[in-house]
């Protein structure tokens, strides 16, 4: 794909998002944190690719059910033509109600374009940023806020949970996606959603060695296999690794875990995390953020879950993973073990 088409359909995609009244929703600071709307979010992203016009690529990937764009920002500091050291994809809300996760994403592409260039663990590598994988959930959620009320809402505009619509270990049978259909509806077969369809393409196109995946809540540092207990070939790469970004949050520090282990009787299958790992090696990382604690019995959270999924104290929570982030795209190729 040449620059040229990329950066108009870039502008025809902001012009809309600017002047179209839909887009005009906002989120009360006093009520939910410093949370971003969508409109809100892709005018950062614009001021960054004005600011580093050389560094920064906008990449159309596909659309969303209710037609919406889906965009990767690659970042880049590899000399012209010239193989990365390593390649890294930072993914988030795939889940709806996750917002927190498309603020950290986007908080960690603003300081790493900011640092690359002075940080030698940074020197040659190429990071895709993909923030919004489901904007036609993100966009009903912000809605509900604004209305004041703040709904449940995961799967994308087909009611489809994303994060089950993976081709690794996809089931619509198992117990899990029956019993719970309303949450976790996996779709017909692999791959049935355009959201994924569109990440599946990017994934074929680019060869990822390591990703991060954000979603909420938990504070958990989670890795594959999700759709079977059994360990993975690269366990203790993972457990050190987790160990180690643990190491470097200066206010409190997650857990780690296999995603298959995170409860007793209850397996992740069809997740981006093991299609990932399985089907291209990629060294994948589920970050759930936040804490939960006593606020998941409070009734108000169950009715509107937002500030469940969302601490109101986002500064807080994204600055206790900066440095871990920091870290983790600091990993070379080479240093897989
Ligand atoms: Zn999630």
């Amino acid at each position: 794909m040449g620059k040229t088409p990329t950066i108009r359909s870039w502008r025809i995609f902001y012009d809309r998002l600017l002047k179209n009244d839909e887009y005009r929703s906002s989120i009360d600071p006093s009520r939910y944190g410093p949370y971003h709307t969508y409109r809100e979010q892709f005018v950062r992203v614009d001021r960054l690719l004005k600011r580093y016009p050389r560094n920064i690529t906008a990449i159309p990937i596909g659309t969303s059910v209710g037609g919406e764009p889906i965009w990767v920002f690659r970042v880049s500091n590899t000399e012209e033509a010239a193989e990365p050291r390593a390649r890294f994809l930072v993914l988030s809300l795939l889940h709806a109600i996750e917002f927190v996760g498309a603020e950290a994403n986007l908080a960690l592409l603003q300081r790493f374009v900011a640092n690359m260039n002075k940080n030698p663990a940074l020197a040659n590598r190429e990071v895709h940023f993909l923030p919004i994988l489901n904007p036609d959930g993100y966009l009903e959620v912000e809605r509900e806020l604004a209305k004041g009320r703040a709904r449940f809402h995961r799967g994308n505009r087909r009611g489809v949970d994303l994060n089950r619509n993976f081709g690794a270990f996809f089931s619509r049978r198992y117990l899990w996606h029956r019993v719970l259909r309303k949450i976790y509806d996996p779709g017909p077969r692999p791959f049935s959603e355009p959201e994924t369809a569109a990440l599946r393409s990017h994934l074929l196109e680019h060869r990822f060695d390591f990703a991060l995946s954000l979603h909420s809540f938990g504070a958990r540092f989670l890795f594959p296999y999700g759709g079977k207990r059994e360990k993975s070939r690269i366990d203790s790469w993972y457990r050190e690794t987790a160990r180690a970004l643990i190491d470097q949050q200066p206010h409190y520090g997650y857990k780690a875990g296999q995603l298959g282990r995170a409860f007793p009787l209850f397996l992740v299958r069809g997740t981006e995390a093991d299609y990932l790992h399985e089907t291209f090696g990629t060294r994948t990382l589920v970050v759930e953020i936040g804490r939960n604690g006593p606020r998941v019995l409070n009734p108000r959270n169950l009715l509107a879950p937002f500030p469940l999924f969302n601490p109101k104290d986002l500064p807080h929570e994204i600055d206790n993973l900066m440095d871990p982030f920091f870290f983790f795209l600091s990993l070379n190729r080479e240093k897989r073990g």
